[in-house]
Order: C-alpha cells, then sequence, then structure tokens
C-alpha cells in the first residue's frame, strides 16, 4: 500500500435536523406574514381578490339552504303545489351555484400558492447556491432537501387553508349564523353559547398534537439524513462492517418516529369522539327548547328544521376552523426557518475596492494564517510558508492535520481570521472573487461529475469553449481515446455520479475540465483509491502534463509524488513542523522522516 495517509474515520453521525425546532409566537408571525405579501403574494392581488369573491359565493349559497328548507317546510304544511314544483329547482340552482364558485375558489387559489411555492424554492436555491461555504456545510444534503420539499409544503398547505378554511369556512358560519338568528333569535342565542365551548377542548387537543407533529418532523428530518447517509455511504458501511451498528441506530430512530405517530394518531382519534359528543349536547339542549317553542307556539316545525338544518350545516365548518390553528403555525414555522436562510447573508464577498487581477503561475504566499471552523477551535495556528511560481509544493500531514483548510482558504472558500494570503504580491482579499476563483483549478480525489454527457461536464471548465477545445483538452487529460471509443463519443451520458464511466476514467475527465480552464494555479488533492495500474499511470501522466508551468500545491499521499515535488511542506495538527526537499527532511530525521520510514516499510 503506498500511501502516506489514509483516511480511516468512519462516517459521522447525523445531525439532528433543526426542522420544527421551535413554535412561533403571535408577535412573531405577523411581520413573517407581511414579508410573505410583500415578497411573494402583493403581485397576486387580483387574484386573489376573485379568490375572495369565489368564496363569499359559496358562503352565501351554503347559508341559503337552511333558508330553503325553512320555507320548504312551512310551505309544504301549507300544502301549496307551486312550492312542491320549484323549490326542490332552486335547492338545485343553489347547489350548482355552490358547486361552480367552489371550484373556482380551489383553482384561482392553487394557481396563487403553486406559484408562490415554485417562486420561493427559486429564490431559496438561488441563495443557497451563493451562499457561503460555512452555511451550506452547516446543514445535512437531506436537511436542505428537506427544505425545498416539506418547509414549503408546509407554507403552501397554510396558505391554502387560510383561503379555503379561515375565510371561506369563517364567513359561512357567519353566513349560516345570520340565517339562524333570521329564523329564531332566542335558539341562537342559545347556539352562540354552547358552540364558543365546545372550542375549549377542541383547542386543547390542537395544541398537543401540534407538539407532537412538531417532534415528529424533526425525528423525520434525522431520519432522512440517517437513511440518505447510509446509503450514499454503502461502500463504508460495508467495508467497515457498519451494519449492526447502523441498523441498533436505525431502530432506535424508527422507534421513536413510531411512538410520537402513535401518540398523534390518538390526539386526532380525540378529536372526533370529542366532537360528537358535544354536538350530542348541543342538539339536546336545542331540541329541549324547541320543543317547548312549539308546544307554546312560539315557533313553527318549518324553523325548526331550518334551525337544525343550519346547525348542521356549520358543524363542518367549525371543525375545520378548529384544526386551522396547527396547519397555519406548522406554516408559519417553516416560513420563518426559510427567512432565517435567506437573511444569512455571505460574508465572503468582494471588498470595496477589489480589483480583477490577472494572475499568471505566481508564487502562493501564506502569512501568519490562522482558522478556525468554530471559534475557540483553531485548524490552522500562524502558518506561514512560499509555494514558489510555476513549482509543484506537496503539503503533506496525518488527517485532520489542516491540509484541506490550506486548500479551502487559497480561493477564498473561508476568511482566515489572522494573517494573510498573498498570490504574486496581491493579498486574495484585495482581488475580486470572481477573478481569484477563475483562476484557481481545483482536482479534488473526489471527482464530481454532473449527469450530463461527456463534453458538458469537461465544459465546465470553460465557459464557451467550442467543440475541438472539449477534444483537445481531453487529449491532453488521457481521456480522449476511451471518449473515442465509446458508441456515442463526447455526447455520451456520464450517468449518475459518472456511474457509465470506472473511477480512472471519471478522473480523467475531471482532469480534462481542468485542462480546459488553464488556469495559473492549481490544487489537486492526490487520489487514495487505489486505481488499476494501468489507469493510474494514464492519470499520473495527465497529472504531470497539467502542473507543468502552473503554481501546483497537492496534496500528497504517495511517496513518488512527494519526492517529484520541488518542496515540501510536512503540517502537524494545524501547524508546519518542517519544510525542505525530500532528501533535506530524511536528512533531517524529523516527523517526514518518520513517515517515510513508514511508508517504506509498507511497500
Ligand atoms: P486534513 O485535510 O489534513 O485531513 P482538514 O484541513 O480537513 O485536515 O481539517 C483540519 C481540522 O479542521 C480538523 O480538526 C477537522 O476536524 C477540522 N475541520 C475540517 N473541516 C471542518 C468543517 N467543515 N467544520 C468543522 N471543522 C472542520
Amino acid at each position: 500500500m503506498n500511501e502516506i495517509t489514509r483516511i480511516t474515520a468512519p462516517p459521522r453521525p447525523p445531525k439532528p435536523s433543526a426542522i420544527g425546532a421551535r413554535p412561533i409566537a403571535a408577535g412573531e408571525a405577523w411581520p413573517l406574514a407581511k414579508r410573505l405579501w410583500r415578497d411573494y403574494l402583493h403581485t397576486h392581488r387580483n387574484t386573489l381578490l376573485l379568490t375572495l369573491v369565489a368564496v363569499a359565493f359559496v358562503a352565501a349559497s351554503t347559508s341559503l339552504y337552511p333558508l330553503i328548507i325553512n320555507w320548504a317546510f312551512d310551505s309544504f304544511a301549507a300544502k301549496s303545489t307551486w312550492a312542491i314544483t320549484t323549490l326542490p329547482f332552486l335547492i338545485l340552482v343553489a347547489s350548482c351555484g355552490k358547486a361552480a364558485s367552489l371550484y373556482s375558489q380551489v383553482a384561482l387559489t392553487q394557481r396563487v400558492v403553486t406559484r408562490v411555492e415554485t417562486d420561493m424554492q427559486k429564490d431559496l436555491y438561488g441563495h443557497l447556491v451563493s451562499a457561503d461555504l460555512a452555511q451550506i456545510a452547516a446543514e445535512s444534503p437531506a436537511a436542505w432537501t428537506q427544505r425545498f420539499t416539506t418547509d414549503l409544503l408546509y407554507v403552501r398547505l397554510a396558505l391554502t387553508r387560510v383561503t379555503g378554511v379561515l375565510v371561506r369556512d369563517g364567513l359561512t358560519i357567519v353566513a349560516l349564523f345570520a340565517t339562524m338568528i333570521y329564523l329564531d333569535w332566542v335558539l341562537s342565542l342559545i347556539a352562540g353559547v354552547i358552540l364558543p365551548l365546545a372550542l375549549i377542548p377542541v383547542s386543547r387537543i390542537g395544541k398537543r398534537l401540534r407538539r407532537v407533529s412538531r417532534s415528529t418532523q424533526e425525528e423525520t428530518g434525522g431520519m432522512a439524513s440517517l437513511t440518505s447517509e447510509t446509503f450514499a455511504a454503502a461502500r463504508v458501511v460495508k467495508t467497515y462492517r457498519l451494519e449492526d451498528y447502523l441498523g441498533r441506530r436505525a431502530d432506535r430512530v424508527f422507534e421513536s418516529l413510531r411512538t410520537l405517530r402513535l401518540n398523534a394518531a390518538l390526539q386526532k382519534g380525540r378529536m372526533e369522539p370529542v366532537l360528537e359528543a358535544l354536538g350530542g349536547v348541543a342538539v339536546t339542549v336545542i331540541l329541549l327548547v324547541i320543543g317547548w317553542r312549539i308546544l307554546s307556539g312560539d315557533s313553527t316545525v318549518g324553523e325548526f328544521s331550518g334551525f337544525l338544518g343550519a346547525l348542521l350545516i356549520a358543524a363542518q365548518p367549525i371543525r375545520a376552523l378548529g384544526n386551522l390553528s396547527a396547519v397555519v403555525q406548522e406554516g408559519f414555522a417553516a416560513l420563518s426557518r426559510y427567512y432565517a436562510v435567506l437573511d444569512t447573508r455571505p460574508t465572503v464577498t468582494d471588498r470595496p475596492g477589489a480589483v480583477a487581477v490577472a494572475l499568471g503561475p505566481d508564487p502562493v504566499r501564506f502569512e501568519g494564517v490562522t482558522f478556525g471552523y468554530r471559534p475557540g477551535a483553531s485548524a490552522l495556528h500562524g502558518v506561514a510558508f512560499e509555494a514558489a511560481g510555476g513549482a509543484t509544493t506537496a503539503i503533506v500531514g496525518r488527517s485532520g492535520a489542516g491540509k484541506s483548510t490550506i486548500f479551502n482558504l487559497i480561493p477564498r472558500l473561508y476568511e482566515p481570521s489572522k494573517g494573510r494570503i498573498l498570490i504574486g504580491d496581491t493579498d486574495i482579499g484585495a482581488m475580486t472573487i470572481d477573478s481569484l476563483r477563475s483562476q484557481i483549478a481545483v482536482v479534488s480525489q473526489d471527482v464530481v461529475l454532473f449527469n450530463d454527457t461527456v463534453a458538458a461536464n469537461i465544459a465546465l471548465g470553460r465557459e464557451g469553449a467550442s467543440r475541438a477545445d472539449i477534444e483537445a483538452a481531453a487529449h491532453l487529460a488521457g481521456a480522449h481515446d476511451f471518449i473515442a471509443q465509446h458508441a456515442e463519443g463526447y455526447d455520451a451520458s456520464v450517468g449518475e455520479r459518472g456511474g457509465n464511466f470506472s473511477g480512472g476514467e471519471r478522473q480523467r475527465i475531471a482532469l480534462a475540465r481542468a485542462f480546459l480552464k488553464d488556469a495559473p494555479i492549481l490544487l489537486l488533492d492526490e487520489a487514495t483509491s487505489a486505481l488499476d495500474a494501468e489507469s493510474e499511470a494514464a492519470v499520473r501522466a495527465a497529472l504531470a502534463r497539467l502542473a507543468t508551468g502552473r503554481t501546483t500545491l497537492v496534496i500528497a499521499h504517495r511517496l513518488a509524488t512527494v519526492r517529484a515535488a520541488e518542496k515540501i511542506i510536512v503540517l502537524d495538527a494545524g501547524r508546519i513542523a518542517e519544510t525542505g526537499t525530500h532528501a533535506e527532511l530524511v536528512a533531517a530525521d524529523g516527523l517526514y522522516a518518520r513517515f517515510h520510514r513508514l511508508q517504506l516499510a509498507e511497500d
């Protein structure tokens, strides 16, 4: 095994997702709602106004039913033939009117809410692709995916319910209540006292339900990270025999999800019986009063039927209103998480007066660079070195020594907390990010290919590259031959994560991209995974060609690479332990010499 360092850490346990972490206080909800209106809703105000018209129509036609029932019973009692032939059709007209306005309401609302959801997805994506690496790295890919799906789904559901339930059912209840007062104000008064009482147990159950559903969302987030991580790392899981360990962890997550789901279902299950019993109480009281009023001659059977009809029709919208707050709460919680992401402004930005600098193969110099990913934990302490222009500098050290951190700082993915980094004589902080990054090529061990054609993947190296440029780059990378052998040549799809090509071929496609970019500064993270001898020789030759004439920093794992480097920097726990050529460092008999002896023993 010819590696100096090997990555031996098993995958870290997934972080629980922050989703559903906190209920939203009323004081917070209002500004969020205003912001949502301003950012996404107010451009649709005409459609929303039309929706309101449709909703009002629904409410009005619903409240007509009890009146028609009342009328029907009274006229049937009077044996009016006109009423017997006309009234059924009146019901037909009212219900057709209601049906049409119901559909218009749904169609208009969905037109708006799906647009809002899509706009929010686009904005979130737009923000995240240009966000600081630190913000993106703070959450797992699965948790980010959930932001786009579940979180925005909650916002959409809440918006749908607000028009469908709050406005429509609210108006319907008001209209029905007006009808009830018209039919019998004494009974309406009694119903007006009983109905709000019914809402007390309903809202209690609702509160408990909300708590449970929030924890369920959290656990679901955890499960999403766990499963996606397990399957993404299937190779590691198998080679490290992590099946039992992961199985036990997954069992715990699945079991606690079951407990939460059961709890939520039981809370929901209570709602119906409670409402049923309360409905029974209400009908009993009203029947008693009605019986007495009919006997005393204050009320007719028609009024009574209309009234009871109105009460029964009102039951469904009242129930829906009772459930509304949970959905709206979830919507607000999701909205607040959404804006929290959007409000995190990138800290790595162009400084005032930043200039676009044209670089050549200039030296890269670190001057007293200190940096930590988290406060209080430094990954680099006062690192100072110079990588000579146009030459290759190898960085070696144990895993966790800070090698990748040096690579993260050069294209300004993160900013040092102390010290500065210069390319040539210019502080990289004084350059525009665009000019800096366009002159640095990174070739890392985890090759990134997008599910597109070979040509498209190579072309990512330089915008507007012609087919001839792409083929020339592929030639230099030693990739042309195997691409040309493919039936579809450069138009062959690389497949998901480049799965249609072998490891060595994928690396050469990625190298072709770097050749096309033709950047003067090259950051090379040498692959640790073993390739077959032939592929390795091809990749090696291509790398040597790529490094020629550029300022190359290489995180070296192979002895041959280190030996060939003009200079070696040995990192240890974020500090530079030694620098020199291979011969000098072996002679110094320090950390590098120890690595070297180990390496020789392994070979
Ligand atoms: P190397 O490349 O030499 O293996 P790194 O530069 O990746 O080492 O890591 C240096 C130190 O910084 C390590 O202690 C590591 O745990 C820490 N570290 C690396 N990346 C992150 C990150 N994204 N967030 C927090 N700590 C990190």
